[in-house]
């Protein structure tokens, strides 16, 4: 049988996620009878769809995930609107690993339904129907992903003093998270390996450095130029361009880095004309001495439609903020009702500036950063994070490049990533799982593929057929669930502070 989801309800938000993921999946038309062996899973997510082709489906043993108001629909049932701001994972649930999500909408949970609720801070219940097994989930997944705004967010670290930034309002990252454990359940519940294409080109890790030069003096540059080198890192330099004389005699000379483009002016502003104007000056500049960019980092990690829209036109191939999402997968933002062609590249996005504010000391701050390194590692995900040359702060950036070396994990530019990433976004596999054998057709061997059974994991690379019990599976490690969690929404007088901060430093550039 195929091991491809279907989706009933395919709206831009759910694209995002199941391509972000790398998954095999169908649009699948409201009045279609299926058959189990058609989709491994289905997603359904339109509330009037029909209701016998979803209960045969289930009743012929298919797994589902339904939105909540898709599973009152097929099963008569009422839900309850219910307003938060986020919801938090129960210490002791399957999920307990993704912790906290921010949300931006109510959330549909089913009224007087006869299931099981699988957790009660996120809400998410399961159950049977004949020999189908479902989940249902209460987030709306479309209005939540397209959601572009922005607010101050705190992050999580061991103290009590947490750093705080202006990023997206929604934690897509995680919502992607939950969605993905949920279908890789589904297709336990019917004793399928759960698969998709890897998020990073080597299976060690990736790491990217980016750097928003900011008006930095050459000197600054330089110190931070040497630790790459002594370090062999590549990192994405974001350049101020309007010291054109810094382009030329100091950035267009810098060998095995790659150059983009950060700024003329140190602004993001609400309209195409004022950002399409600031950018092509940028790009100008740039031209002038001798410099080729390919990629885009806008200042404040701001972005907003018209931002982007002056991005295609320049054909960027890619942008790096943090208001369209942070700690995630790249994605083609969506906006005026179509995909974007410049390709977003999430960050981690507290920099250690954003640390020296909240009062980290050096040594704090190296073990944040090797906190988030881990984490990105257990999850499979890139480790992108960013820094401002004249924060200076060179031993915190040499303990970090030190602790990338030794752990061994490649380091790619933003731009190899993104090629990649278009690469990994073109490559469609069918995937079919039959008589204990995995079959790929048209594969690339470029991308590999990840392999769940239970806990386990296995990276592989795509082969015509493959015995499944000959796959060699190694330990899946999760997260635990961070601690601190409770003061991480909690209102600071320091929320405060920091917005005026920003609010002024806005102003003045
Ligand atoms: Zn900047």
């Amino acid at each position: 049988m195929d091991l491809k989801i279907g989706i009933i309800g395919l709206k831009p938000g759910w694209k995002i996620i199941l391509d972000q993921q790398g998954l095999n999946y169908e649009a699948v038309e409201l009045n279609k009878k299926l058959s189990p062996n058609q989709y491994s899973v289905l997603i359904v997510d339109d509330h009037k769809t029909t209701k016998n082709n979803i209960l045969h489906y289930l009743e012929m043993g298919g797994s589902i995930l339904f939105s909540s108001k898709a599973y009152a629909q097929v099963f008569d049932k009422k839900i309850r609107s219910v307003r938060k701001k986020y919801l938090l994972s129960d210490q002791e649930s399957m999920f307990s690993s993704i912790g906290l999500i921010d949300i931006s909408n109510r959330i549909a949970i089913p009224k007087k339904a006869n299931i099981k609720l699988i957790d009660s801070g996120l809400q998410v219940y399961s159950g049977k129907y004949k020999k189908g097994s479902f989940f249902v989930i209460p987030i709306d997944i479309n209005k939540e992903i397209l959601n572009m705004n922005a607010c101050r967010r705190k992050f999580n670290a061991d103290r009590m003093e947490l750093p705080s930034e202006i990023v997206a309002q929604v934690s897509k990252g995680k919502i992607r998270k939950l969605l993905v454990y949920i279908l890789q359940k589904l297709h336990y519940e019917r004793n399928l390996p759960f698969i998709h294409k890897i998020t990073i080109p080597d299976y060690q890790g990736l790491f990217i450095f980016r750097i928003d030069t900011d008006f930095c003096s050459k000197d600054e540059a330089d110190a931070i130029y040497r630790l790459c080198e002594k370090h062999n890192i590549k990192a994405t330099w974001f350049l101020d361009t309007q010291d054109k004389s810094k382009l030329e005699e100091y950035f267009s000379k810098l060998k095995g880095q790659e150059l983009g483009l950060h700024c003329f002016k140190h602004k993001v502003f609400d309209n195409y004309n004022d950002n399409d104007k600031n950018i092509k000056r940028g790009i100008y500049n740039l031209k002038e001495s001798n410099i080729s960019q390919k990629g885009f980092a806008a200042p404040f990690g701001d972005w907003n439609k018209y931002l982007d829209c002056s991005l295609q036109k320049n054909n960027f191939s890619y942008s790096s903020e943090f208001v369209p999402s942070y700690d995630d997968l790249p994605f083609f933002p969506y906006s005026n009702s179509k995909f974007s062609k410049v390709l977003q590249i999430p960050i981690h996005p507290i920099s250690p500036g954003r640390l020296r504010r909240s009062h980290f000391s050096d040594t704090e701050k190296i073990k944040y950063y090797k906190d988030i390194i881990k984490k990105r590692i257990t999850e499979k995900d890139p480790i992108i994070i960013y820094h401002h040359p004249h924060h200076k702060m060179l031993k915190v950036i040499d303990a970090i490049f030190s602790h990338i070396n030794s752990l061994g994990i490649p380091n790619l530019t933003m731009s190899e990533y993104a090629s990649w990433w278009k690469k990994r976004v073109k490559t469609k596999t069918d995937i079919s799982y039959n008589n204990g054998y995995i079959t790929f057709r048209n594969l690339d061997r470029k991308i590999n593929f990840l392999i769940y059974k239970d806990n386990m994991i296995s990276c592989l690379q795509p082969k015509a057929k493959l015995l499944f019990s000959n796959i060699e599976f190694t330990k899946n490690n999760l997260l635990k669930r961070e601690k601190n969690i409770a003061s991480m929404r909690k209102y600071h007088w320091r929320d405060l502070l920091y917005n005026y901060e920003s609010w002024r430093s806005r102003k003045n550039r």
